[in-house]
């Protein structure tokens, strides 16, 4: 969806790397995350800054293969070892589909997925994750488990103005970002953490160490160039040209395109959300989500299949934790699948 963007961009974001260039593990050796490129750390700081999304300040930034990775480095990290049992997982329902799977993946000894957040009532030490604006629903999220011993995990892959208007820079311990939503560059497998706890951060290292030894420097170059020339053009002269302009613009028109089908149709029903103003783009909107989450209305119990026999794929309730009769669907496909799907969409009649 944003390839278009940056093909207007044309060589401005072109990296070239020589055959001699980044051949070590290491990128700086005096640095806790050791393997994080110094101009990628830079370009973080900075961009978080231009959009104020995130407090940077007395962070750590552990840089992983995507945030999936950091996802199961945390993990890592914050499973306390001494315990008999496996620390307890929980994210309210619905939440991403992939937490229960990576979390269960190995069955590990450290920690184990126990479902929603919102029916969990057990002592002792879980882990919550937070997910805001959520996948799939994309409401704004805070944590939900009345627990004393409760460690959080912030997942911000969605907290950008074009999703979402920017609040107030998020100030959690443990906070997740990637450049697959941000900018679009999900194949790059870049994300980052800010990570406050000095030892946590170190464990994610060590973790990303025994995985992987390290993150592509080639992937980290790439990734500094693409937030570089975001911050370049948010606060620079071309602002009109700016990355978060055009992708809000995109994302306005879809979410409109969609509640249009969504009323002509008549079968389903999609969620209202609060307009609020974003101090970056400095202006009131609503929300609109990389994914709509629809429900279907009246008779039909499984929406994923009714939808297939439409030529609408989706990815069905059950996998998010609720009922069926949900359904998610991505809002960030190319322009030509996404103007297939809204037509499909408006012509469903019962
Ligand atoms: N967290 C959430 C909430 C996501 O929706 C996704 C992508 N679907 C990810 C993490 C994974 O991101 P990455 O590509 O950086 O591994």
């Amino acid at each position: 969806m944003y390839e278009s963007y940056w093909q207007k961009k044309g060589d401005e974001t072109t990296v070239v790397i020589p055959g001699w260039q980044f051949m070590s593990y290491f990128s700086d050796a005096t640095r806790l995350c050791w393997f994080l490129e110094p101009e990628f750390a830079k370009q973080i700081v900075r961009l978080h800054n231009v959009v104020g999304n995130a407090v940077t300040e007395n962070r750590h930034i552990v840089v992983g293969t995507g945030s999936t990775q950091l996802f199961q480095a945390a993990l890592y990290a914050l499973s306390p070892c001494a315990e008999a049992e496996p620390i307890s997982v929980v994210s309210a329902a619905p939440y991403y589909s992939s937490y229960p799977l990576i979390t269960d993946c190995l069955k590990s000894r450290l920690y184990k997925w126990a479902g929603d957040a919102r029916s969990f009532s057990k002592n002792g030490p879980y882990i919550e994750l937070v997910t805001s604006p959520n996948n799939p629903d994309g409401f704004a999220r805070r944590s939900v488990v009345n627990g004393s011993e409760g460690i959080l995990i912030h997942d911000l892959a969605y907290y950008w103005p074009q999703y979402t208007p920017i609040s107030s820079p998020a100030n959690y311990d443990l906070m997740l970002f990637t450049v697959s939503k941000s900018t679009g560059h999900a194949g790059m497998r870049i994300g980052w953490a800010l990570v406050k706890d000095e030892d946590v951060a170190r464990k994610m290292t060590k973790y990303i160490e025994i995985n992987t030894i390290g993150v592509s420097k080639d992937s980290q170059v790439r990734a500094a160039k693409v937030l570089k020339v975001i911050s370049d053009n948010s606060e620079g002269p071309n602002e009109g040209d700016s990355f978060f302009e055009f992708s809000y613009r995109v994302m306005a028109k879809r979410w409109k395109q969609l509640r249009e089908a969504v009323q002509q149709s008549g079968l389903f029903s999609v969620s209202d959300f609060p307009p609020q103003l974003c101090m970056f783009l400095n202006r009131v909107f609503e929300p609109q989500p990389a994914f709509a989450w629809i429900k279907c209305e009246g008779d039909i119990e499984d929406c994923e299949s009714f939808l297939r026999g439409k030529k609408i794929l989706t990815r069905g309730g059950k996998h998010f934790g609720v009922n069926p009769n949900y359904v998610r669907i991505s809002m960030l496909d190319r322009d030509k699948n996404y103007e297939t799907f809204v037509r499909r969409l408006s012509t469903i009649r019962s």
